[in-house]
């Protein structure tokens, strides 16, 4: 039985002072809920949010972190150090980072191997863009990203072991205020599935892209659909607290 898994995702947003705020509201109404959320906040809020979720069920994850251990790498930050301050969980791949940033896939699994070396789990996102879903190549383009993970780690296998996450985040949904279908949602999933392996079953695959309270009951009761990666809705305390309660 996987346990549902909600993960928001702030972005670059906020100041020292909302995002206290938030997860201040956030505690009071995510008392009860089974669904197992995280918030992954900017890197220079970690701290204090660690210090906020410490006496909380709430798991803290960071948005991204370099590959490296430490060194000369100016304006990086490692697993280790994250790990360090309380993180459980590091986003990895988002369509943000592969787009602006220019994140191959090989890029992204090697953040995914940093990530499980400083004994964090990653959320690793795969996802098409509308120009590939149009092309007939959404399969292509996810099977590419995800086994470019699995080599690094020596295989599906090894991958559903280590407890990674993935998020299947369709990059026309983000920010955009549409969602997949149901039933596009329900097909990549069963993909994904089935590249996780003969162990897949293990693996919690989250939906992510334009989630809110409105559409995440009927989102999170999809099969193999198992929670979500949260953007713009994590910011608000009713709306993800919402969002949280219809994972339960
Ligand atoms: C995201 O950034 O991962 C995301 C899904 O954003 P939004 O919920 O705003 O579409």
């Amino acid at each position: 039985m996987r346990q549902p898994l909600v993960v928001g995702n702030w972005k670059m947003h906020g100041s020292r002072d909302e995002a206290a705020k938030l997860v201040g509201g956030l505690i009071q109404k995510l008392g009860g809920c089974q669904a197992e959320i995280v918030l992954c906040p900017p890197f220079v809020f970690l701290a204090d949010v660690a210090d906020l979720l410490s006496k909380s069920s709430v798991g803290l994850g960071s948005q991204d972190v370099a590959t490296q251990v430490q060194g000369a790498f100016t304006g990086e930050v490692a697993a280790e150090m994250v790990a360090d301050i309380g993180c459980r969980y590091v986003i990895v791949g988002h369509s943000e980072r592969r787009t602006l940033f220019g994140e191959s896939d090989a890029l992204v699994a090697e953040k995914v191997a940093a990530t499980l070396r400083a004994g964090l789990v990653p959320i690793v996102c795969v996802g098409e863009t509308a120009q590939q879903r149009d092309a007939g190549i959404t399969e292509e383009v996810i099977a590419g990203q995800l086994n470019t993970v699995f080599e690094r780690l020596g295989g599906a296998d090894e991958f559903v072991q280590s407890r990674a996450v993935v998020a299947y985040e369709p990059v026309w949904a983000i920010g955009t205020g549409v969602t997949a279908e149901p039933q596009q949602v329900v097909q990549v999933h069963q993909f994904i599935r089935g590249l996780l392996g003969k162990l897949g079953a293990a693996s919690r695959v989250l939906y992510g892209g334009s989630v809110k309270p409105e559409n995440a009951a009927e989102l999170f009761e999809l099969e193999d659909v198992d929670g979500g990666l949260i953007g713009g809705a994590s910011l608000d305390i009713d709306s993800f607290s919402a969002i949280c309660a219809a994972a339960d």
